[in-house]
Order: C-alpha cells, then structure tokens, then sequence
C-alpha cells in the first residue's frame, strides 16, 4: 500500500476517503461479527459504536447504523465480507479486525469518560455513562489486553474529570505501574499538560510518546470552540515536548472541516513540522452530540470534509514531513500507528 510516486493514488484509498466521508455502515443482523463492536468514549467520535475494518493495506473504522438504506453496507462473501455501494460491491476482501482495547494492537484507554472542559466538536463530556474509573482498574485492564496475540502496544487518554492536576496524577500513576509490569513496551500518552515538567515526568515515568491536542491551527476558530483552553500555552507545550520525547515522537490533532482554510492548515503543518511534531489531520466527526453546539459556536453552518480535499491535504502533508526527516512511521502507539480513522501519509498515500 505504501507508495514510493507520491502523486499517485490508489483506488484503495479513494474508497477510504469516500468512507470516512460518509462515516457509517449498515451491517445486517444475518452478519454474526466475530469480534465485539469498538466504542470510543473520547474525542468527537465519542459515543458510537464502530466496526474495524481492513482491507487493500489499509484500515478504517467505520460507525455502525441501523439504517437499512444507508449508502453503504456489509455483506459477508465466504470468509471475508464485502462492502456494498447503493447495494453493489464497492470493496472486496474485506476482513473484520479486532480491537485490543479501542485500537487494533493497541491497549488504548481513557481513563475518565467525562470531561470539565466544553470544547464544542468533543462529545466526551455529553455521554450519559461517566463512570469513575480507578487507575489500578485501568491497570489490570491494559495488563490482561498484554496477553493477547494481537498486542503491541500501550497509549492512554482521559477527559479531566476533577481537576487537570488530579487527571495528570493518574495518567502518570498508570504509565508508571504498566512500564514496571510490561518493561519496555511502547507507551503513547495524550495528557492536558499544565507545565512542562509534566512532560519530562511523563518521560521519565516511561512514556515514549505524547500528543498534545491543538485541535485547529486557526486561532480564531480555537477560541470559538475551546473558550477554556488556551492556544499559545498548547504551542509551547508540544515545542517543550519535543525536547524531551524527540523529533517523530511528538503529535497534535488538527481537526478539518470547521471551516479553515487549507492555507491555514498547511501553514500548521509546516509550524509543526518545523518543530519536530507529526500532526494527526483528523476530519471532524459530525453527529447529534456535537453539531448544534459547533454550529452555535462558530456562527456557520459545518459540511463534511470531502474525500478529495483529505487525500489532497495528506499529500501536502507527507512532503512537508519529508522535507522536515519526518514520517509517521516513527510512532508505535496512538492514532498514527492505528491508521483507523485518517488518510494517513506514508500509509495510505
Ligand atoms: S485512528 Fe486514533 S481515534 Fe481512530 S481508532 Fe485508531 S487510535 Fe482510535
């Protein structure tokens, strides 16, 4: 799947650009799923349901809908299945592919389902189920994912539930007890940082990896939609995070189709790079937690982000990482390593 002619793309990846657009799949009840559905309680995917797809090279995670018209559908063809357009194949050799914890091969968890901040596009502080979650509890969770075949990997996100110091605190107490019970695994992280020695305790408790969310280079739209949050502090953070996990070791989400320009985000993703940070370009998931309150923060209505501009924009991305001795083959854990859910440079184009 991986491309040395960096203008071409394959049909492959065409296919999973239209599929992230559209977002969902109808699977029938006839089709017995031989892995449980993935749910996602962080993030603007949070609250749904999600089925793990791979096929061509690449992978994708794709809402599961009831709706027996939906575009697209899964039909089951000998071992593998199909995914049908308007009822006629679109992919053929489709596999379905366990989810460790959230993430195929990874053992990726959120800590806390709730959240004191209100960005406007995150559902995580919407869902009704918020239970409490103790880090030993998370511990044990990881360490038996650690046994299955399929694991590679560790990364660990939260909602601030409390108060950032009291979420911080926990993250940090699970890094540590995992490093000390799994030894040299990979460990992603994907913390609020209040100050940098944050970011050096994380390290030096074992983490190898961090993501510190901008969540969009646009500044303006940034204090629309995270008036709790504040831009330049996250800036300097994933700069300082650099210095302490390395250039390739370090990533952000930017979040597209909140209507910035792709000037705006290229311009992000040459700052970024610049720095040494490998950003996640992530299409904003639109659904009924989150679209009313976008469209009320922002004053416009939101559209989804077309396939053509995704494929355009992680071209532009992967010559910005070459041009910077960057790629996003250097992670082993988080949203780079997973490929699910982005047309990823180096991966899918
Ligand atoms: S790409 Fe990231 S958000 Fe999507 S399933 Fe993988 S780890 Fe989760």
């Amino acid at each position: 799947m991986r491309s040395e002619d960096s203008n071409f793309i394959s049909e492959i990846t065409k296919k999973k650009a239209e599929l992230i657009h559209h977002g969902k799949i109808f699977v029938p009840d006839s089709i017995k799923l031989p892995y449980p559905l993935s749910s996602s309680t962080a993030g603007p995917g949070a609250g749904k349901k999600a089925l793990a797809l791979s096929f061509g090279g690449t992978r994708l995670k794709l809402g599961v809908t009831k709706e027996k018209d939906s575009k697209f559908s899964l039909r089951k063809n000998g071992e593998e299945y199909q995914i049908l357009k308007s009822g006629t194949v679109f992919v053929d050799g489709v596999k379905i592919i366990p989810t460790l914890l959230h993430a195929p091969n990874q053992a990726f968890v959120n800590l806390q389902d709730s959240c004191i901040y209100n960005c406007e596009f995150c559902a995580t502080p919407m869902l009704e189920s918020q239970k409490e979650k103790d880090p030993d509890q998370i511990v044990r969770m990881i360490l038996k994912a650690a046994e299955d075949g399929d694991f590679q990997s560790v990364a660990i996100t939260s909602g601030i539930v409390e108060s950032p110091k009291e979420t911080f605190d926990d993250i940090l107490e699970v890094v540590r007890k995992v490093k000390k019970n799994l030894g040299d695994v990979e460990v992603g992280v994907e913390p609020y940082v209040m100050k940098p020695e944050d970011i050096e305790r994380l390290h030096d408790a074992g983490a190898t990896e961090i993501k510190i969310n901008i969540e969009t280079f646009d500044k303006n739209i940034f204090d629309k939609l995270c008036p709790e949050l504040d831009y330049d502090h996250i800036l300097k953070m994933l700069e300082h995070a650099v210095k302490v996990f390395g250039r390739g070791k370090v990533t952000t989400n930017i979040i597209i189709g909140l209507g910035e320009s792709d000037e705006n985000v290229l311009e992000g993703l040459e700052h970024f790079a610049e720095m040494g940070v490998v950003a996640v370009i992530r299409v904003l998931r639109i659904n009924d937690y989150n679209h009313a309150r976008i469209v009320k923060a922002l004053g416009h209505e939101i559209q989804n982000v077309l396939p053509q501009r995704m494929i355009r924009l992680a071209q532009e991305q992967k010559r910005i990482l070459e041009n910077h001795n960057l790629s996003t083959g250097t992670f082993k854990t988080m949203c780079h390593a997973c490929g699910c859910c982005d047309i990823v440079p180096f991966w899918d184009v």
